[in-house]
């Protein structure tokens, strides 16, 4: 098995956490290619510009537009800003040939199996020995992703949760799935440990994991109590954040950040994979969730979620 000396870096969707993530791998002196969707439309500012669908910076439009946010974010994702030159962005459609320059491809797309599943797919005709390919699923089964995969592909294959935001929070989980060579998952642990300066704990490959198994859990008796005693968004975070020694982790604002359609399939995900029906009745996302997720209200990333931007 070759080792990982982790060079370059390929981040595949540049959403929350891929642009949190390239960020972090560019403070840390990787570069790293930053690659989403090509659009399937034009924005009307695109079109007033006389730009087509085929034009580089319309086809670019999402990896463009995470690089532009890590630059002026509040806190920034970046340490510097000139940091962001170590970050190329592209497309899946045109650039994904390229993830065969990196030594370590993460995917960091939408939590569906499927969609990962399919994408593991499309990289793995670009894969070669010595790539080590890893998702940073919230909880969905690193085997499952990667079961319709080759033997050699298998053994590359982890799961690297970090958490949100990337630049600040210290905890990644790795995930092996049962055929990761476990000498690989050693080097990859030491990597994140020393170059990223992240704390790593090892995770069994079960249903969103250890942090996230508990933190939906508690995040969903948060939301019970407030919706049976009929709390405010802002007297639940009154009481569950600055005020309680946890300064970043107000609930409802955590909410927000995470992402309210990410944290619907996160829950969904421990409700259809676990046996025990007991259990299951615990991982039910409330009604307001999906309401606020119907309406397009996502979070910080749509300017609208349980704090009302817009
Ligand atoms: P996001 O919604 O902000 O971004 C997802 C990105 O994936 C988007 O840019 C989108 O264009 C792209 N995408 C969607 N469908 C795709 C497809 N079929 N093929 C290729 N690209 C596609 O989501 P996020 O919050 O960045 O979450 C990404 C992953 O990280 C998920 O697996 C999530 O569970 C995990 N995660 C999220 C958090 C969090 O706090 N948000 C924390 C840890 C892990």
């Amino acid at each position: 098995m070759t080792q990982p000396t982790i060079r370059r870096a390929a981040v595949i969707g540049s959403g929350v956490m891929g642009s949190g993530i390239a960020a972090h791998l560019a403070n840390s002196g990787i570069p790293c290619l930053l690659l989403d969707v090509a659009p399937a439309q034009l924005t009307e500012e695109e079109a007033k510009l006389g730009l087509t669908l085929e034009h580089p910076s319309v086809r670019n439009r999402l990896a463009n537009a995470a690089i532009a946010k890590m630059k002026k974010t509040n806190p920034a994702p970046l340490y510097a800003e000139e940091f962001a030159q170590r970050i190329t962005p592209g497309n899946l459609e045109d650039d994904l040939p390229r993830i065969a320059e990196a030594d370590w491809v993460i995917e960091v797309i939408v939590e569906k199996l499927e969609a990962k599943r399919q994408l593991f797919g499309r990289i793995e005709p670009y894969w070669r020995p010595g790539i080590v390919v890893s998702s940073n699923t919230s909880g969905i089964s690193i085997n499952e992703m990667a079961k319709e995969r080759s033997e050699g592909f298998r053994g590359h294959f982890m799961g690297t949760h970090f958490f949100n935001p990337p630049r600040y929070m210290k905890l990644i989980e790795i995930i092996p799935g049962h055929d990761t060579d476990p000498e690989l998952v050693k080097r990859m642990k030491a990597f994140c440990e020393t170059k990223l300066g992240k704390g790593v704990v090892l995770a069994k490959d079960t249903p969103n994991f250890i942090a996230n198994r508990i933190g939906t859990y508690g995040m969903l008796a948060v939301l019970r109590e407030m919706a049976e005693k009929g709390y405010t968004v802002e007297e639940i975070d009154a009481a569950t954040g600055p005020a309680m020694g946890r300064p970043k982790s107000a609930s409802m604002r955590t909410l927000d950040l995470v992402g309210l359609d990410t944290f619907e399939h996160v829950v969904d995900n421990v409700r259809n994979n676990v046996a025990d029906p007991a259990e299951q009745a615990l991982f039910e996302t409330p009604e307001a969730v999906r309401e606020l997720v119907k309406g397009g209200r996502l979070g910080e990333k749509s300017g609208a979620g349980f704090y009302c931007k817009r």
